[in-house]
């Protein structure tokens, strides 16, 4: 990552709206932001597949379900953070993967210039290439400050999105297993 373009960018904008770059405050302001972007963009060109390269033969084929992972993306028509958390199903066929990689890929794909409908399909997607599972699914329900605390201003509204790939898709009993654990977790029923 170019952080010094980032630098001069950050600077040109606290002039642009009219403030002082100078102004003891916003001194590191720019270095500041190079760093932050770094890290909240940190999963530009890395393929999340290889998180899942590592899983290991096992004979469970029953779901697997891993939910409310926390993220944090940037929508990539404001560069204003969205944020929330995303569940994750999967049916393995012979092969499953460690928790916390799921929580990887999450991670790895909502740190690039994101929109929610996307960042969930990716989700679903890896999960489809890196384990050839019987099928995959995810929801993912998010706050997004371009929302929140501009345009339409409608705090702790949140965006729900899901995608279903494999027997998720097919099969209605599958997808309202998936729910019901969702659901149990949150002691909803
Ligand atoms: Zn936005």
């Amino acid at each position: 990552m170019d952080k010094d373009k980032i630098v001069a960018a950050t600077k040109a904008i606290i002039e642009a709206v009219g403030e002082d770059p100078d102004r003891e405050g916003l001194l590191g302001t720019p270095d500041r932001v190079a760093d932050m972007y770094a890290e909240i963009f940190a999963g530009i060109g890395v393929d999340p597949k290889e998180e899942l390269s590592v899983g290991f033969e096992e004979a469970h084929e029953e779901m697997v379900v891993l939910c409310d992972i926390p993220f944090y993306s940037m929508c990539e028509h404001h560069l204003l953070p969205f944020h929330g958390v995303a569940s994750i199903g999967y049916i393995p066929k012979g092969r499953v993967v460690g928790i916390s990689k799921l929580a990887r890929v999450v991670d790895i794909l909502a740190r690039r210039p994101q929109l929610q409908e996307r960042l969930t399909s990716q989700i679903a997607d890896t999960l489809m290439e890196g384990l050839s599972p019987r099928g995959a699914a995810v929801v993912i329900e998010a706050e997004h400050l371009c929302m929140t605390m501009r345009g339409i201003k409608k705090p702790g509204s949140t965006v729900v999105t899901s995608a279903n790939r494999g027997i998720f898709r097919q099969k209605a009993a599958t997808r309202a297993e998936f729910f019901s654990i969702i659901r149990q977790k949150r002691g909803l029923q």
